[in-house]
């Protein structure tokens, strides 16, 4: 399905916010201004030649919206043009599109080398899932590359990583992991889902594939699930020819969603980081917390590597309330305005408590190990106004061994 610029007149390259507005399906006879639903199934053939053509992949044609669909593709472009990809597949949620990259690529018998500290259902899916297969995992700590090259098996055959991490916002090299990847023949695969593709392109430092949770920021408004992946054709290539047979995609209503939020990616992630930045920097001041991590606040132990490949700190940030367990229940039961949900990169500000929910799952060591301590709180920061977010802090936490 081509996509093409509506924009036909300006012809030099345009910025990345320009293409996630400016990037649409063909308009119809109706000469609409916003891409309209494509609410269909599947779409019609002028004749034999053309459904036999069609089937035979001779044209770039839309049959059945399992393989694709103008909202889907539309949603799938935008994402190509700002992480610089060639192509992309899209996926009914982020954990869909996790599976079923790697699950297209992988054989049984292969290893992965990942980061520690990925999402909790992914850590679930290496632990638990993928055995099934006999495919097998190392980990290494996010600020331990170093350790990389002694985990790397005959069978291995990617490196996987999250930067930033999900919940302990750590901050991973990924031109040195690019580099590692390169020089081992491996693949590199990066889920971007924190950083969104506005503030952080790991395909320029050497990833081969970019995974997102759309369910995040670029929905941002906790409408719908979705996922994507996107990289060159080639690799695109062999994950289309595994979706179109196992049927992972996502709902072209979601999609149309999703392309819509687009347009206001990159004003809504700039205002979420200027607002995280606020609130971690109030948390960091603040008796009751233990220790905050943002990757743009200062103390942050990454913070020079975030600068170098991030153009802002995103919405997340990790803390640690004074008291454990029982100061961080006293701390969540204190809440009045913020949502305790576990969805994040929402207009609404959400806090979650990762040892009792995402990375319920994992033993207290492997917690540890992923930086997930029992008093650690997750905050998504939202769109409301920094002093009201602020505000609800304060109350929870002045609560806390009171
Ligand atoms: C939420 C999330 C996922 C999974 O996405 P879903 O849309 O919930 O399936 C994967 N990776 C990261 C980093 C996430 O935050």
């Amino acid at each position: 399905m081509p996509i093409r610029n509506q924009n036909a007149k300006a012809m030099k390259k345009l910025q990345p916010e320009t293409e996630a507005i400016r990037t649409q399906i063909p308009r119809s006879e109706f000469q609409e201004h916003s891409a309209p639903l494509y609410l269909s199934s599947s779409f019609v053939f002028d004749d034999a030649e053309d459904m036999r053509a069609s089937f035979a992949e001779e044209k770039d044609r839309i049959i059945y919206s399992r393989y694709s669909n103008p909202n889907t593709s539309e949603w799938i472009e935008k994402v190509c043009k700002m992480e610089g990809a060639e192509a992309g597949f899209a996926f009914a949620s982020g954990m869909a599109a996790v599976f079923s990259t790697l699950a297209a690529l992988l054989d049984s018998g292969d290893h992965i080398i990942s980061s520690r500290s990925v999402f909790g259902s992914t850590s679930t899916l290496f632990a638990n899932i993928f055995p099934k297969w006999q495919i097998s995992h190392s980990y290494f700590r996010h600020d331990r590359l170093q350790d990389i090259e002694g985990l790397i098996r005959p069978t291995t055959r990617l490196i996987y990583a999250e930067s930033p991490t999900n919940p302990g916002v750590d901050v991973l090299d990924l031109e040195a992991l690019g580099r590692l990847a390169k020089k081992h023949g491996l693949l590199l695969v990066v889920d971007n889902c924190f950083a969104t593709p506005y503030l952080q392109q790991p395909l320029r430092f050497g990833a081969d594939l970019v995974i997102h949770s759309g369910t995040k920021l670029m929905d941002g408004q906790g409408r719908v699930l979705a996922g994507i992946t996107v990289g060159s054709a080639a690799l695109i290539d062999k994950i289309y020819r595994f979706a179109r047979i196992t049927g992972p995609a996502l709902s072209p209503f979601n999609a149309w969603l999703l392309s819509k939020s687009m347009e206001t990616l990159a004003v809504r992630v700039d205002r979420h980081c200027e607002n995280a930045l606020k609130v971690a920097e109030f948390l960091e001041g603040h008796p009751k917390v233990n220790w905050v991590k943002y990757p743009f606040l200062k103390s942050h132990p990454q913070v020079e590597l975030a600068r170098k490949q991030m153009k802002a700190g995103g919405c997340v940030v990790a803390f640690e309330v004074q008291g454990g367990v029982d100061g961080g229940r006293t701390f969540f039961d204190g809440i009045g305005l913020l949502s305790l949900s576990a969805n994040l990169g929402d207009t609404r500000s959400i806090v979650t408590h990762p040892a009792s929910t995402t990375h319920s799952k994992l033993t207290p060591e492997e917690r540890l190990e992923s930086g997930i301590t029992d008093g650690m709180v997750r905050i998504s920061v939202g769109l409301e106004h920094p002093d009201d977010i602020c505000a609800d802090l304060a109350r929870a936490l002045d609560g806390v061994g009171a």
